[in-house]
């Protein structure tokens, strides 16, 4: 996959395609990601990228001219070109696994009060990553390619990725390492055991508690299955708030 990044502020990049599981996807060429200037494709004689918004308001907003030529000289038969604004729609796995397809992507960084309207008609879509303002673009850009670079295979481990949270709009599973046991606080037992049936059933079961009780949204576009309240109901000590939101998920009260 090849990633283009233009924006204003290529340094804010350098660090982060160089650290951790991306600089290694990077390194063993898993993932191509470059970073273009907007500013090298300024006609103007100071590079100049922004200007005063018609009608008033406080701030600059970024022109067209050099965004649409950096597009122009970037864009290729098989390019999906994203504007991350607060107008998309919420980034989430689903919509990561679909970039995930593309061969080319391009994603845009917004900067200072935005892009002049006019340059929206280039774009194929809009990716906000959530319901706030940031100053830039930038760091949506890196949650994109963060969590793209964990979906392409031989990055991480296939286990991690299929485990991990929102894979069937579950959380994931508590995890402890070592010590086993800080101040009375044991590692569960189930993990020490061996019983790796055991192991993947407390799991899954701790994923549908964790699920329930933290993000109620997940479990109530996943469901519950039959098998899933039987696992639930093998816990006695399973906590009242629990078990009163399963009810009202399954009865959908
Ligand atoms: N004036 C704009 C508004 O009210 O919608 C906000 C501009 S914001 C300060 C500058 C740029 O940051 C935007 O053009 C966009 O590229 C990016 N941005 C800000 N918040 C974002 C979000 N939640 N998701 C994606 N991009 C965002």
């Amino acid at each position: 996959m090849i990633i283009d990044i233009l924006t204003l502020f290529p340094k804010m990049f350098e660090d982060f395609l160089q650290t951790s599981i991306i600089g290694r996807a990077i390194t063993n060429n898993k993932l191509q990601v470059n970073i273009i200037n907007i500013r090298d494709f300024s006609n103007d004689k100071n590079k100049r990228v922004d200007d005063y918004i018609f009608g008033g308001g406080p701030g600059l907003l970024m022109k067209v001219q050099p965004l649409l030529k950096a597009l122009n000289y970037l864009k290729k038969e098989n390019s999906h070109v994203v504007l991350l604004s607060p107008r998309g729609k919420t980034y989430n796995q689903n919509k990561a696994k679909e970039l995930l397809k593309i061969e080319h992507l391009i994603l845009i960084c917004g900067h200072y009060e935005g892009i002049d309207e006019r340059f929206f008609k280039y774009i194929d879509e809009f990716i906000s990553i959530g319901d706030y303002i940031l100053t830039g673009g930038e760091i949506p850009a890196m949650a994109i390619v963060d969590s793209l670079s964990r979906l392409i295979k031989g990055v991480i481990n296939d286990e991690s990725s299929v485990s991990e949270s929102f894979e069937d709009n579950l959380l994931e599973y508590p995890q402890y390492t070592f010590p086993r046991v800080i101040d009375g606080d044991k590692v569960p037992e189930i993990l020490l055991s061996g019983n790796e049936a055991g192991i993947r059933k407390w799991r899954k079961k701790k994923s549908l508690e964790l699920t329930i009780k933290y993000r109620e949204d997940l479990i109530n576009k996943r469901g519950l299955s039959e098998s899933d309240l039987k696992l639930l109901n093998e816990d006695e000590k399973w906590m009242d708030e629990i078990i009163h939101k399963a009810k009202k998920i399954i009865n959908k009260e």
